[in-house]
């Protein structure tokens, strides 16, 4: 398949229209959002929406969400809207959040991998906006990355992993969040089953008590039932071997400099993913600044890119784990996952 690509900013007019048509004609489309780049279909057009999960290699199982371009769209899609969805909405989107409540019959079965249940976010990025409002469907779109690699968050990770795969691609730039949606559940209490940029405080300042699932911050057990399907696959996986050194950021470091020299005596290639705070730790050796610990956001905006265009020739990254507060929760998540849930303890 020959891929198009469209800059969003020079070829504004053409290209959204362009892509819009070729949404509603059953075609794929990755474009930019503010959290990473979606790989989207039609959302009400089954056979479309199987495009995506042949794309991507995605396992069928896991569900997408539906990307909507203003608020009282989502009322087709649910059974009903609950008050905490509408309190939501009103306090979060546009925005980096995604919620989860009972679907109507209007959204097909592959859309949600066959659940009772879909997911719904109104981004904020203009571009996203605009490619929905010409499609005039909801859009649904994970990732646009092969299943299992890190999310891309520039249009040069776009095409390493989708060019000759889609119809078109748009690109936008950077994506400002860099990590993907919170993924909020509001069947029973609310609870997150993937965190985002949307941090638990602040959905707890606006709606009381938010659970946050088991799967967050460990791998799933055995018999245990993944409340989000997504959370039982291996994810943003570079093609090194990731480990997370936990502890204060001394303590971190500490760890870091011993397992950089034992890998280097075994003849190991290492780099260390370090924060502004603790950079002075790591003189001589090969290391990245990934963003500073005070600001998880800044964390999150560069992991992924890091862990793409980082890792060539590296055989091991070594990694400063932050605390779980605020932002940091959805960086832990994303950097144990890349990790295999490997973590050093002094
Ligand atoms: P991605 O599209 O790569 O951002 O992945 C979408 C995420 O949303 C995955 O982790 C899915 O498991 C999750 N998700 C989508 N729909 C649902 C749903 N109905 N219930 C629970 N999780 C969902
Ligand atoms: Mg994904």
């Amino acid at each position: 398949m020959k891929t198009e690509l469209y800059n969003a900013k020079t070829q504004k007019e053409n290209g959204t229209a362009l892509a819009g048509r070729v949404i509603r004609s059953g075609g794929l489309v990755v474009f930019p959002t503010e959290t990473v780049y979606g790989l989207g279909a039609n959302g009400l057009d089954g056979e479309a929406v199987s495009k995506i999960f042949e794309a991507k290699g995605r396992p069928s199982d896991n569900p997408l969400i539906l990307h909507v371009a203003k608020k009282s769209d989502v009322k087709p899609l649910w059974k009903h809207v609950p008050d905490k969805a509408r309190i939501l909405m009103d306090a979060f989107w546009p925005g980096p959040l995604t919620l989860v409540y009972l679907k109507s019959e209007l959204v097909p079965g592959e859309v949600t991998a066959g659940l009772d249940t879909v997911a719904v976010r109104m981004p904020e990025h203009k571009t996203a906006l605009a490619l929905i409002r010409a499609a005039g469907v909801p859009i649904a779109a994970p990732s646009a990355n092969l299943s299992g690699k890190p999310s891309p968050t520039s249009v040069e990770h776009v095409l390493e992993d989708m060019d000759g795969r889609v119809d078109v691609i748009i690109d936008g730039g950077r994506c400002s969040v860099g990590v993907e949606s919170t993924v909020l559940s509001l069947v029973g209490e609310p609870t997150i089953l993937r965190p985002g940029g949307i941090t638990r405080e602040m959905l707890e300042g606006v709606i009381g008590p938010v659970k946050v699932a088991g799967a967050v911050l460990r791998p799933l057990g055995e018999d245990e039932q993944a409340a989000s399907p997504g959370m039982k696959y291996r994810h943003y996986a570079p093609e090194c071997e990731v480990a997370v050194a936990l502890g204060s950021p001394r303590a971190a470091a500490g760890i870091i400099c011993r397992e950089y020299q034992k890998a280097e005596i075994e003849g190991k290639s290492c780099k260390i993913f370090a924060t502004e705070q603790t950079k002075s730790y790591y003189k001589g050796k090969k290391c990245v600044i990934i963003g500073n610990r005070d600001m998880p956001a800044t964390l999150c905006a560069a992991l992924f890119g890091a862990l793409r265009d980082e890792t060539e020739g590296v055989d091991l990254i070594l990694a400063e784990g932050i605390p779980e507060s605020g932002e940091g929760l959805a960086y832990m998540n994303r950097l144990l996952r890349a990790a295999g849930f490997t973590v050093l303890r002094q």
